[in-house]
């Protein structure tokens, strides 16, 4: 180009240098043709199919029988095992009972056995193999009593749509390869106090694994609401900002002193999630909660947040309360209790599908930069960024992204190149920043708030 000959010599290297970073900038808008293949595989009549045999068991609750083959939740979790083992068959998937005796307690009458049902997914990158993302729905039920372990209980929203959206990601995602490791589970006692989840949430802080992103789905088989409205397309996504503690940890104390509230890991993770979600699902929303949950309510992402892990919970946008945690019965002509009939499973399924992206999409990219800081040294108007470089063989570069301090979402990004810090011509005092990781195949991962570096 002739005019690059006459630039001054300055303004020519600038020239080469972005020209280049651009030439080299992997597309990380495209589909990728593995997350448009799971996304189409993902079946109404699967999730159909698993969510009325869970409701024959009758009652799932935690403290039901464990011998029968027909009822209870002993006949439940080993027709989850049996099923998540035959359709895992000739693939990478593992599956495996995860059993301790919880002791007496609020919700627990006598010391009872919880067992969840973990299908693991094995990664196939070295480099990325120990990076761990969780899914999982709670196959236990209740009525009106939470101790009532005998009475029906069929739990066909709460939780057997979010159990049967977890088995179909396991079995179609089992046939795919990905450089995380993947993690599908069943659990128990979420109703008794998130005790299943709670055990392996424990466990894997104690073994130290690095579980990098949570999801619990958890009443996410209705788009009717409780005055009859039908909305299904969207679902709402709860993502915690700091967590309430009396005590506040150097790191929060640290986001909270930046302005990072909205910054959180857990934040971050929900960002990519509606980023990727959005992009696989057309015409379906992902509502951000920026809460942790609903009030008076819980789940099985919270013992996971409470080991500091980011974790989110998917739920439908508008519940209808007289069909959870109700025992069987017709008042007035109202029907009550957790029924197939008010189910609906092509819903049920655009919640699988965005799931199943997101995790696609995570576990095919680099983990989050690590060591990311900004510089604060200096008076100046731009923003100095540094991070450790990625241990991934695939990594392409980096990509700064940012926002204004009162937009949820990324507004701008700049891909920098293989390099470990980058200035961008904006003020860190007016934006906030993220750096992402970025493989040769444009797969992104969730952005990393930057440390202030003095
Ligand atoms: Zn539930």
């Amino acid at each position: 180009m002739p005019r690059l000959r006459i630039a001054a010599g300055l303004i020519a290297g600038l020239f080469a240098i972005s020209a280049h970073a651009a030439s080299s900038a992997p597309d990380v808008s495209r589909h990728q043709a593995q997350i448009d293949k799971i996304v189409a595989e993902i079946s109404p009549k699967r999730i159909e199919n698993y969510v009325r045999k869970l409701v024959s068991f009758e009652t799932r609750h935690t403290m039901s029988d464990t011998t029968s083959d027909t009822t209870g939740i002993g006949a439940a979790r080993r027709w989850i095992r049996a099923e998540l083992e035959r359709c895992g068959a000739g693939t990478g998937l593992s599956v495996d009972f995860d059993s301790h005796i919880a002791p007496v307690s609020a919700r627990i009458s006598r010391p009872t056995e919880i067992v969840n049902v973990v299908a693991t997914l094995p990664g196939a990158q070295e480099a990325s193999k120990d990076r761990v993302y969780v899914v999982s729905g709670h196959y236990d039920s209740r009525n009106t009593d939470v101790m009532d372990a005998t009475g029906k209980a069929p739990g066909a929203n709460d939780d057997a749509s979010g159990t049967a959206a977890v088995m179909e990601m396991a079995c179609v995602m089992a046939r795919y390869k990905f450089d995380a490791t993947l993690v599908f589970m069943a659990v128990a006692a979420e109703e008794q106090g998130l005790l299943g989840a709670g055990h392996w949430a424990k466990t894997a802080r104690e073994k130290n694994l690095n579980v990098a992103g949570m999801f619990t789905n958890d009443i996410i088989g209705s788009s009717r609401a409780d005055d009859g409205r039908i909305d299904n397309k969207q679902v709402r996504l709860f993502a915690q900002s700091i967590p309430a503690t009396k005590e506040m940890s150097e790191a929060v104390r640290q986001l909270v002193a930046t302005g990072g509230e909205n910054d959180s890991p857990s934040r971050q993770l929900a960002r990519h999630v509606k980023e990727q979600g959005e992009r696989y699902v057309k015409g379906f929303k992902v509502n951000v909660i920026q809460r942790h949950d609903r009030y008076l309510r819980g789940g099985d992402h919270m013992p996971f947040l409470e080991q500091g892990y980011a974790a989110l919970r998917f739920t439908e946008p508008n519940e209808d309360f007289s069909h959870q945690h109700q025992n069987l019965r017709t008042e007035n002509g109202k029907v009550y209790g957790d029924l197939t009939d008010f189910v609906d499973y092509d819903y049920t399924a655009k919640v699988a599908r965005v799931n199943a992206a997101a995790l696609a999409s995570l576990a095919l990219a680099p983990a989050a930069p690590q060591g990311v800081k900004v510089r604060t040294d200096k008076l100046v108007n731009d923003s100095t960024l540094v991070w450790q470089a990625n241990p991934e063989p695939d990594v392409a570069g980096y990509r700064i992204v940012w926002r204004e301090t009162t937009a949820a979402g990324w507004q701008g990004s700049k891909f920098v190149g293989n390099v470990t810090e980058a200035t961008v011509n904006l003020s860190k005092d007016n934006y906030f920043f993220g750096v992402q990781a970025v493989d040769k195949d444009g797969n992104v991962s969730p952005a990393t708030y930057p440390a202030p570096l003095r």
